[in-house]
């Protein structure tokens, strides 16, 4: 436990997959006047370095968004691909990428006055770098270092009965899987009109093949719909280490979601694939 540092990973493919679809969900619920909750189960340290000695010394982020922020004043990105990299924008200065904002920075630059970020984090040093983060931020940001799953509940539904949940954590152990579906259960059960965002890696394991599969039986028993997508960039390895993809699962996707999605999808897959494994797939259930 606790040696996952998201610092490794910022910027890599599968943050591009999550944190698009991210921003694409919390424009959709900024459409209404009426204010919403957020509350982001596994924030995370909030704001990364990509210059740090983390970052350089995994390289992730120069197969995910370092090979698309060249790209961004081409007049035919795909419209989510382009509000992705305008929240990137916000955080960095000019041409040069340096900065890549987590889950509660892309939050906290969204959000209105009078809508609320609820962010829960464990880990000893992330926290800290998250409470800094948001150190001068007096209203409207609630940060606790606890246990995102155990806390859910709790949470929902938020009091103004619109709300983002985004499910997150990094499966260092399997145990998050099943973990996450009975929080999942649980709160969808208490908040069903909730929007839920659930990231989940595609590696070499028996709990991430079977995830998605359990999720839509879960969705269909809850009676709720639901969108799923994924980006593979490479193929498996042969020793079965490391991540070569990663999905999506929105409980009550927003309508739009599936279109923008089909817009970018081919066109992730065509820039930032590595192999002839990468490919893309995107299902909706939707009534
Ligand atoms: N959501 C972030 C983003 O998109 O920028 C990245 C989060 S990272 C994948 C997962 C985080 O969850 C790690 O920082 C880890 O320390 C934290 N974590 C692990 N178990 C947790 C738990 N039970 N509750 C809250 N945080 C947890």
């Amino acid at each position: 436990m606790f040696s996952y540092r998201h610092g490794f990973h910022a910027g890599n493919h599968a943050d591009v997959l999550k944190h698009m679809v991210l921003v694409q969900l919390l424009s959709h619920l900024l459409l209404k006047d009426k204010p919403f909750s957020v509350i982001d189960t596994h924030a995370g340290g909030g704001l990364y370095d990509l210059t740090s000695n983390y970052a350089t010394k995994s390289g992730e982020s120069a197969e995910g968004i370092a090979q698309i922020w060249p790209l961004r004043r081409d007049p035919g990105l795909p419209k989510a691909v382009a509000a992705l990299l305008a929240q990137i924008a916000r955080v960095n200065d000019g041409d040069t990428l340096k900065h890549y904002p987590g889950s509660p920075q892309i939050a906290a630059q969204m959000l209105r006055e009078g809508d609320h970020l609820r962010l829960f984090e464990m880990h000893p040093t992330e926290i800290k770098l998250l409470q800094a983060h948001f150190a001068s931020v007096k209203r409207g940001v609630n940060i606790q270092q606890a246990d995102g799953f155990a806390n859910l509940k709790a949470c929902v539904p938020p009091p103004s009965r619109r709300g983002l949940v985004h499910i997150d954590p990094s499966y260092e152990i399997k145990d998050d899987y099943r973990h996450l579906l009975q929080v999942l259960r649980e709160a969808v059960a208490r908040f069903k009109t909730g929007v839920y965002a659930i990231w989940y890696p595609e590696v070499a394991r028996r709990e991430s093949n079977q995830f998605p599969a359990q999720l839509k039986r879960l969705a269909a028993e809850l009676d709720v719909d639901w969108l799923h997508v994924t980006l593979r960039v490479k193929a498996a390895s042969p020793d079965g280490l490391g991540l070569f993809g990663s999905g999506m699962f929105v409980i009550n996707p927003p309508y739009t979601l599936y279109d923008m999605l089909a817009e970018a999808m081919p066109w992730l897959v065509e820039t930032i694939g590595i192999d002839d494994h990468a490919a893309y797939t995107l299902e909706v259930q939707q009534r």
